[in-house]
């Protein structure tokens, strides 16, 4: 018997396991799963995170509630990033160890990674330098995962872990153009001066490069995490270096996926973030070799497709 409670389970990675769970492989025989959203419980309060899992007693976690934004939003606000994960993190690890949960699987991302490092990066190099300075309140609580899921297991023999995706995009993404990450910007934001027959504005120099996961695949991957990976320590999930794209071709994509007809203008004025945070999947490839990814083009093809279908009540 599995219950398996989700927080953030209303996002762009929760809307994907509910997917997955509900309508792909279906939720395995004895196991009953809940998906919370903010509106459930506020996770940066202590009783209301208390109160939420003594009402459910998860016998497993993936948890995935967080603030989350891209790299403008994260520039803006590192003060509220880092006290609202810290506060989320601590509540909810320990309100799982209280409630008597065997398994926590937290989120990461490859972009708390130091900033100064060489390539590609792997799960040891965590903590080995300051992370980019453009989102380092967000880097340094999610680092502090880590530290307490180790900490969860010298003291009380706990399997508390956690994966680190790289870039996620898909259907249910936050769309909003100024807060969220680069795909779905520039999908918003060609969707709308398509229609005003304007130039398409990407932001930076166009040169960074990014590993994208789809959603989808994310979500598959995060089901064999909790039913199969037996480590404390964590697991990056990405798609091969080789599959590494620079901000310019990933714009190149979206514009073909949309049949944008307009120009496409660079305004070098705004950040470029870290130009790579190349991760290395060969810990995943080691257990999963024939995990099959789903094709950049193709799954930005669907998301375009799910944003176009859903414009009046997608999250922007
Ligand atoms: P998202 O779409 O913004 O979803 C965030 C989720 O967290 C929502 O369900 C939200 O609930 C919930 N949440 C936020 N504040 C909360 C609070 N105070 N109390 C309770 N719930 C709260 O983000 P996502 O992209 O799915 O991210 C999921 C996880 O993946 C996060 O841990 C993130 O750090 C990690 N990650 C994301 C990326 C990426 O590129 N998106 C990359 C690497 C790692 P409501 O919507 O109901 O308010
Ligand atoms: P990051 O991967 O954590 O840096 O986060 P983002 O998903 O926000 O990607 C930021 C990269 O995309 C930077 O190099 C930006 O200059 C570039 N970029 C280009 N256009 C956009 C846009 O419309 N929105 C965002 N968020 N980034 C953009």
């Amino acid at each position: 018997m599995m219950k398996v409670l989700v927080t953030g389970g209303s996002g762009l990675v929760g809307k994907a396991i509910q997917h997955v769970v509900r309508e792909e492989e279906g939720a395995r025989e004895g196991e009953e799963w809940i998906f919370l959203s903010s509106k459930d419980a506020d996770l940066t309060n202590k009783e209301d995170t208390r109160a939420v899992f003594e009402r459910h007693r998860p016998t497993h976690v993936i948890h995935l509630a967080a603030m989350v934004g891209g790299l403008f939003k994260n520039m803006k606000s590192n003060l509220e990033f880092w006290r609202n994960n810290v506060y989320i993190n601590d509540n909810v690890l320990q309100a799982a160890h209280e409630a008597g949960t065997v398994k926590v699987v937290s989120c990461l991302s490859t972009c708390i990674f130091p900033d100064k490092t060489t390539y590609p990066i792997d799960e040891t190099m965590i903590h080995n330098g300051p992370p980019h300075e453009s989102n380092f309140g967000y880097s340094y609580a999610k680092r502090m995962i880590d530290v307490q899921n180790k900490a969860y297991f010298q003291q009380h023999g706990r399997r508390y872990t956690a994966v680190i995706p790289t870039n996620v995009f898909g259907p249910d993404d936050n769309f909003n153009i100024e807060d969220g990450h680069v795909l779905p910007g520039l999908i918003h934001k060609a969707y709308l001066t398509q229609k005003e027959g304007k130039p398409l504005t990407v932001w930076g120099s166009g040169t960074p490069r990014r590993q994208f996961i789809y959603s989808l695949d994310l979500a598959h991957l995060f089901l064999w995490v909790l039913r199969e990976y037996s480590e404390v320590d964590p697991i990056i999930l990405s798609v091969g270096e080789e599959d590494e794209v620079s901000i310019k071709e990933a714009a190149e994509v979206v514009v073909e996926c949309l049949a944008f007809k307009g120009e496409v203008v660079y305004d070098t004025s705004k950040s470029d973030g870290q130009l790579k945070k190349t991760a290395s999947n060969a810990k995943l490839r080691k257990y999963r070799p024939d995990f099959k990814f789903t094709p950049f083009k193709q799954a930005v093809k669907e998301t375009c497709d799910w944003f176009v279908a859903n414009y009046d009540t997608a999250r922007k």
